[in-house]
């Protein structure tokens, strides 16, 4: 089973028409959606957050059950309500806006025995720079030791760390973070845009170097169009990306990577293979519209 961990937005984005439509999206949310697509039915996916009980909160519950996720670690936060963006397309750039402090999902941290339980029994668990970013520093120390508990468990940690520059008190922060969790991760599946920006790194082999160095025995580093370098076990490999004629939006292809490679790493592949396979499920994800893959992912991929 893997459990992801952050938090779920209510999306609201232009419906094509001149008016908008609600949807519902955020970074861990967009991987376990892809995870459980891929995932043979009995191999739960849980996805642990927090969300309100206003409507809308109901709203989003309901959307997250029609997934198939096991939802049995969202808590519900009555004082606080769920986090919020909207996308404005002009001349096929989206901006967003976002209203997202404060949100439910910031407080999920807050009871150490909350996450501890919803880390049981999982072999993998997935969180993100961004789930780190939300929460203050007692929920992120709460965080670090269920997850090092986990861990010591026989839990795989895996962390993609999707550096959100406007999400962090400081550059300095981020990377202190980053680099403390990575210490206690097995898996780090980062963007070598990101690592750059936050690191300075100079190419993906000095982005692989830096986490290996840390103790993390898989790293992927993704690249956009441009092959991921997977390094595991003394392995490195650069595993090229599917042509895409026409990008339709990017919005959480790295996301639908990250679910792809976790559902073949758990049915047994090995890191490149896995990557090869998520290659071609982020090349779905940018030829659709919206951060959350199509439900028949994997019929178009096997009928390819
Ligand atoms: P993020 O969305 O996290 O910034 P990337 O931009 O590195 O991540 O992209 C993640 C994955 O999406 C890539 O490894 C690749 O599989 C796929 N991808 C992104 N852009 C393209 C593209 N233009 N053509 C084909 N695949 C792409």
């Amino acid at each position: 089973m893997l459990v992801a961990i952050g938090e779920c937005m209510v999306e609201i984005a232009p419906a094509g028409d001149g008016n908008y439509k609600f949807g519902y999206a955020g970074d861990t949310f967009n991987a376990a959606w892809a995870c459980r697509m891929l995932s043979p039915a009995d191999d739960a996916v849980r996805y642990a957050t927090a969300i309100g009980t206003d409507w809308i909160s109901d709203q989003l519950l309901e959307f997250m059950a029609g997934s198939g996720l096991d939802l049995s670690s969202v808590t519900r936060n009555p004082a606080r309500s769920v986090g919020l963006y909207a996308i404005k397309l002009e001349d096929g750039e989206r901006s967003f806006a976002y209203w997202r402090s404060g949100s439910a999902a910031t407080a999920l941290a807050d009871d150490p025995g909350l996450l501890e339980s919803s880390l049981r029994g999982a072999n993998q668990a997935l969180f993100s720079g961004i789930t780190l970013a939300i929460l203050p520093q007692d929920g992120r120390d709460n965080l670090y030791r269920a997850l090092s508990k986990a861990r010591d468990n026989g839990t795989r940690i895996i962390l993609d760390p999707n550096y959100r520059a406007r999400l962090w008190p400081s550059a300095d922060t981020a990377r202190a973070e980053l680099t403390r969790f990575s210490r206690i991760a097995n898996c780090v599946l980062p963007s070598f845009s990101d690592e750059a920006d936050l690191f300075g790194d100079t190419s993906p082999e000095m982005t692989a170097d830096r986490f290996t160095d840390l103790g993390v025995d898989e790293v992927i580093v993704k690249d956009g169009p441009a092959p991921a370098l997977c390094a595991w076990d003394g392995h490195r490999a650069f595993v090229p990306s599917i042509t895409v004629d026409t990008v339709v939006d990017t919005t959480g292809a790295g996301d639908a990577f990250n679910g792809a490679y976790l559902a073949a790493r758990s049915q047994g592949a090995v890191p490149s293979a896995a990557a090869a396979f998520a290659h071609e499920v982020a090349a779905i994800s940018v030829q659709t519209r919206g951060a959350l893959i199509p439900r028949d992912t994997r019929q178009r991929i096997t009928s390819q």
